[in-house]
C-alpha cells in the first residue's frame, strides 16, 4: 500500500495540499531525485527562421523515474514551484546547462543555452552570484546564457522580479519573456525590463494557420518586438508550412516538433551536425 502511495501521487493535481502526507511523500520523491541523479537535462533546438541555422536550445527537465519512466515537468515543477522545491532544480539546470554550454563551447560551436526560472528564482537573492560563479566556473561567456521567465511569474511581484532582471542584465546574460500573450502583460512596463528577446507562446503559433486572430496575434507580437529592439521567437513550431509563414511575417527564431523534439543533451551535439549536413 505505501508503494501504491507513493506512485499515486507522482501526478501532481492542484488542489492537493502542499502539507498532506502525499505532498510530502512527492516532496522526499524529489529530495531523492536529485540525490541519486533522476533528472535529465533534455535541449530542444532553436534555429534562425531565414538561415535555418542552429543558434542553440531550451533547456528542459525530465525526471528520470525508477518505477515510472520519464516524467513530464507538468507532473511536478508545479508542485516544485508551490512548495519550494523547485530552487534546486534551478539550481540543478544551471549547473548541468552550464557545464553542456561549456562542452559546446570546446567543440567549437556557439550556440546558445535558455534555461528556465520560476517565480521563487525571481525572488532568490543569491541567484544572479550563483549565475556569476557557476560561468567563472566553466569559463563561459555570459552572453551564451539565456534565462526565460514567464509574464506571468515576473507580474507576481514586478518591482522584485525588476531588481533581480536588472542584476541579470549587468551580468550580461540574455533575458527571454516565455509565453508571451497568456499573462496579462502591461505593454508599459515590459517597456522597463531590461529583455532581449519575447518567445510567442505555442498557442497561438500552432493556431495562426487556422485562425485568423491569432495569425493577427503573432503577426503584431511580432512587430512589437521589433519596434521594442528584442529578438522574437516561436514555439511550437510544427510545420514547413508554419515556418515559412512566420519566416514572411520576419519571426526572428523558433522552436518546435517540427524543427526538433527535445532530446537528451548528450544527444545535442550530434543532432546539429546531422541537421547542417
Ligand atoms: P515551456 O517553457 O513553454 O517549454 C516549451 C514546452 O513546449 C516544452 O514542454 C516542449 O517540449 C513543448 N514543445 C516544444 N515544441 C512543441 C511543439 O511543436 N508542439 C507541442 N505540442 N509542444 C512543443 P515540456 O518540456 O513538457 O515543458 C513544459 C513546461 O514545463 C515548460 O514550458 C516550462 O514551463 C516547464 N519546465 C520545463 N523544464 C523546466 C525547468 O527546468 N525549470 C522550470 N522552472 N520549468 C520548466
Ligand atoms: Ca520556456
Ligand atoms: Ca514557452
Ligand atoms: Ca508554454
Amino acid at each position: 500500500a505505501a508503494k501504491r502511495r507513493q506512485l499515486g501521487v507522482l501526478v501532481y493535481d492542484t488542489s492537493m495540499d502542499t502539507r498532506s502526507s502525499a505532498s510530502l511523500s512527492l516532496l522526499s520523491e524529489l529530495r531523492v531525485a536529485i540525490e541519486q541523479e533522476e533528472l535529465r537535462l533534455y535541449v530542444q533546438p532553436k534555429v534562425d527562421l531565414k538561415t535555418g541555422q542552429v543558434l542553440g536550445g531550451e533547456a528542459l527537465v525530465r525526471w528520470l523515474h525508477p518505477q515510472r519512466g520519464l516524467v513530464p515537468p507538468m507532473q511536478f515543477i508545479p508542485f516544485a514551484e508551490q512548495t519550494g522545491f523547485i530552487r534546486q532544480i534551478t539550481v540543478w539546470m544551471l549547473e548541468t546547462g552550464v557545464q553542456a554550454l561549456q562542452r559546446w563551447q570546446e567543440a567549437g560551436l556557439s550556440m546558445k543555452l535558455s534555461i528556465n526560472l520560476s517565480t521563487r528564482d525571481l525572488l532568490d537573492p543569491t541567484l544572479t552570484d550563483r549565475v556569476r560563479g557557476l560561468l567563472d566556473r566553466h569559463r563561459v561567456s555570459a552572453a551564451w546564457l539565456c534565462l526565460e521567465i514567464t509574464e506571468s511569474a515576473i507580474m507576481d511581484d514586478p518591482a522584485r522580479a525588476l531588481q533581480t532582471l536588472q542584476k541579470l542584465h549587468e551580468l550580461g546574460v540574455r533575458l527571454s519573456i516565455d509565453d508571451f500573450g497568456t499573462g496579462y502583460s502591461s505593454l508599459a512596463y515590459l517597456k522597463r525590463l531590461p529583455v532581449d528577446e519575447l518567445k510567442i507562446d505555442r498557442s497561438f503559433v500552432t493556431n495562426m494557420e487556422r485562425d485568423l486572430d491569432d495569425a493577427r496575434i503573432v503577426q503584431s507580437t511580432i512587430g512589437l518586438a521589433h519596434n521594442l529592439g528584442l529578438t522574437v521567437v516561436a514555439e511550437g513550431v510544427e510545420t514547413d508550412k508554419a515556418w515559412a509563414l512566420l519566416a514572411r511575417l520576419g519571426c526572428d527564431e523558433g522552436q518546435g516538433y517540427g524543427i526538433g523534439r527535445p532530446m537528451p543533451s548528450a544527444e545535442f551535439l550530434g543532432w546539429v551536425r546531422r541537421w547542417e549536413a
